[in-house]
């Protein structure tokens, strides 16, 4: 190494010093072992609010942020054992005045001995203003973060990846933390856990998502309802912000509205619910009436208005207080209920009056009545059951006002009016009854339900008898239908089309038919001794509700052996309604019969709406074609057509084929150049009283040359 001259080095020693006094950095010149400060300049020392005189001689840990002795301490030592070129680092000083100043430090070794460094300079540039603004941004970050923590909506920043951030409200709402889901897919598996549903939402939400990426980049709010992670259904409204131009990037916002909707359920309920009761409230049933008007018009069927209110209900509640009063108005509200259909409307309308609308009562207006009638008498009797008020049994009455509707003819108010003009008339003729707003319903109701009393009375009494009427085939009589007459003891003969019916309905048809039943079996027995009674058929008509009641088949065997009748002679009419009402059971009940010999007709046939596929499956024995198609054989061309079907489908089948309600030589004559030999009919007899059917039968066997027992 070159020695350098005495001026030059002095030269260079004056170079050297006023670079280390004017620079604008801090610089000092440390003894390596000691970590005394040998020489510092002005800038260093302004830095730290000393003079320089006060800082030279010191160590530089005297001038060292207590916190930071030890920072950069294991480079420090590999660069004084020569093993490092510079240190840098980031450390305090204390300034003189107690306050810490943040520095940038690079050391550099100068001087060696020995490989090793004697002295190091190290520069140093003052970062207090820089780590105030990373502390300043650190703090603020923080701030947002516990703001975003609490605030009352749940948050999360989604990117194509997953989640990079959501607050505490977030995971709270749906009950999981982001961390547990790898995805947003997961996520809305993991709380809409309806495939089906799940896609209408995603389809919706991407569609929202669509828009604000179009538009301003607010993806508008969409409601939802998911299953938390406990299980529990909560509504959510779910809206978020679109944040960058990448698609997936993007701010969720979650709001649980699960208590609005709650409220407003419940508001909703008290606006058109009766709380005492349960049942709507009178502005829903006007709601419920004006529909069931809709319907019925749409439909063109009818329905019913029954306006109620409990008898003497104010001296229950003046007497034993209102909490009774309350009680007894659940219990009628719930017996109510159980009187309707589910789509049928139970209303309070006030005070002690309920509403009860039925809707489908039929097209026919006497049905409806008798329907509406029927679901009032069932009201009547479950409210003469006793109530039961703690600890006591109470008795109550209602009165019934019913009034009908047909479409849209009368407004609601006004069958309202009509029902509440019918329940006073219930209650000033006695209470505990239903009066009928129409009068001639109300006669036309009343007369039913004497009928239905008389017609008691009269199977009692044995009113009810057979009329024969002679079935012909090949031009000799084979047998008789016979037809059920009832004769009143003071409305005279009254036609089964009036009593049948009735009959159906309330049930009296099982005694009748099983009384029918019996009756034509001994009938059969009695004729078996007669040579020329002995062959004929009785046929016996059964209605739908007979047959398909669970004993007939016994009825009809039991009848069969205690008679000792021929059940090869005996034929049971059906109709075609019946047999579809359920087939499966028609058909074993048949095939059992007929495994006894028993036979069967299918009546009024071509009335119904029979098929084929099922005529094969019945063991039919007959077909007789409606009366209807018979009449007009002759004039009107569709009725021959028919006619001739039938004929054609019936001997196809290989079933015998009767014509009924023949009244004319013209009318025998068309059947018979068609093939139909059988028929029954005025133009032979009508029904007849069974001593007379019988001398028929006898006087055209002795025109035939047949001669009887009996003759
Ligand atoms: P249905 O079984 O079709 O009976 C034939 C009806 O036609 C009978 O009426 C009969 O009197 C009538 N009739 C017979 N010949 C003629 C004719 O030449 N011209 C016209 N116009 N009519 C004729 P009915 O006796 O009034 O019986 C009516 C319906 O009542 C029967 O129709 C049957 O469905 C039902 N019915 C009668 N008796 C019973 C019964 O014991 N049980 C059941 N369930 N239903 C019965
Ligand atoms: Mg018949
Ligand atoms: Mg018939």
């Amino acid at each position: 190494m070159p020695t350098m001259s005495m001026p030059a080095l002095l030269a260079s020693e004056e170079r050297f010093r006023s670079l280390f006094g004017q620079a604008a950095v801090g610089i000092i010149q440390v003894q390596s072992g000691t970590g005394v400060i040998e020489r510092a300049n002005e800038t260093f020392a302004q830095m730290l609010g000393y003079t320089v005189a006060e800082i030279e001689g010191k160590s530089f840990q005297h001038f060292t942020h207590p916190a930071d002795i030890a920072a950069g301490g294991e480079q420090m030592r590999r660069m004084v054992e020569g093993n490092l070129a510079s240190v840098r680092l980031e450390k305090r000083y204390l300034r003189k005045d107690g306050k810490p100043v943040w520095v940038d430090l690079t050391a550099t070794p100068v001087s060696h001995r020995n490989g090793r460094p004697m002295q190091n300079v190290s520069v140093i540039l003052d970062i207090s203003e820089r780590k105030h603004m990373e502390e300043a941004l650190r703090t603020s970050e923080e701030r947002l973060r516990g703001i975003l923590d609490r605030l009352p909506i749940g948050i999360a920043k989604v990117r194509a990846d997953g989640f990079n951030f959501s607050n505490e409200r977030f995971s709270q709402i749906c009950g999981y933390d982001t961390h547990e889901l790898a995805s947003l897919d997961k996520w809305w598996e993991a709380i809409v856990r309806d495939p089906q549903e799940r896609e209408l939402y995603l389809t919706r939400w991407n569609e929202a998502c669509r828009e604000a990426r179009e538009g301003n980049g607010y993806i508008r709010a969409m409601e939802c309802v998911i299953t938390h992670k406990g299980g529990h259904s909560r509504s959510l409204e779910m809206a978020g912000v679109i944040l960058g131009d990448d698609d997936d990037d993007y701010l969720i916002t979650l709001v649980d509205v699960s208590q609005r909707k709650a409220v407003e359920e419940r508001a909703r309920y008290l606006a058109y619910y009766d709380p005492l009761t349960q049942l709507p409230n009178r502005r829903l049933l006007l709601d419920r009436l004006q529909q069931a008007l809709a319907m019925s018009a749409r439909h063109q069927s009818y329905g019913a208005v029954l306006m109620l209110d409990l008898d003497n209900f104010k001296s229950l509640n003046e007497t034993q207080g209102h909490d009774m009063g309350d009680r007894l108005l659940g219990i009628v509200a719930q017996r109510l209920r159980s009187c309707v259909h589910a789509d049928d409307t139970v209303a309070r309308h006030g005070g002690d009056e309920f509403v009860v609308v039925l809707r489908s009562l039929g097209e026919s207006e006497q049905a409806a009545a008798a329907g509406a009638e029927e679901v009032a008498q069932r009201i009547l009797n479950v409210m003469r059951e006793p109530f039961d008020l703690s600890n006591e049994h109470h008795h109550t009455t209602l009165s019934i006002g019913i009034t009908l509707f047909h479409g849209q003819r009368e407004s609601a108010d006004e069958l309202l009016k009509r029902g509440d003009l019918a329940m006073y008339r219930a209650k000033a003729e006695g209470r505990n009854a239903l009066r009928f707003f129409d009068p001639e319903m109300q006669a036309v109701v009343e007369a039913r339900v004497a009928l239905e009393s008389d017609m008691r009375a009269g199977i009692a009494q044995g009113q009810f008898e057979f009329a024969y009427q002679p079935q012909m085939l090949h031009g000799q009589i084979v047998g008789a239908e016979a037809l059920l007459r009832w004769q009143h003891p003071l409305k005279g003969a009254i036609s089964p089309a009036q009593f049948i019916p009735l009959a159906e309905e309330s049930g009296l048809i099982l005694r009748l038919g099983e009384w029918g039943v019996k009756s034509a079996c001994e009938r059969l027995a009695s004729w078996a001794n007669d040579p020329v009674m002995s062959e004929l058929t009785l046929s016996v008509n059964v209605s739908a509700r007979q047959f398909h009641q669970a004993g007939f088949v016994p009825q009809v065997l039991a009848a069969l052996a205690s008679t000792g009748a021929d059940a090869r002679l005996l034929r049971l009419e059906l109709t075609e309604s019946l047999l579809l009402e359920d087939i499966d059971d028609t058909v074993k009940k048949m095939a059992h019969l007929k495994s006894y010999g028993v036979g069967f007709s299918l009546d009024d046939f071509g009335t119904g709406y029979s098929s084929l596929s099922y005529l094969k499956r019945l063991p039919l024995d007959e077909l007789k074609i409606d009366q209807g198609f018979v009449r007009d054989v002759l004039t009107d061309p569709n009725d021959a057509a028919i006619a001739k079907t039938i004929v054609a489908l019936g001997t196809s089948l290989g079933l015998q084929v009767t014509a009924e309600g023949v009244e004319t030589e013209a009318q025998r004559q068309f059947l018979e150049r068609n093939h139909c030999y059988g028929w029954q009919g005025y133009l032979l007899s009508p029904p007849l009283p069974i001593r007379e059917f019988e001398a028929l039968v006898q006087s055209l066997a002795i025109a035939h040359g047949k001669t009887s027992a009996a003759v």
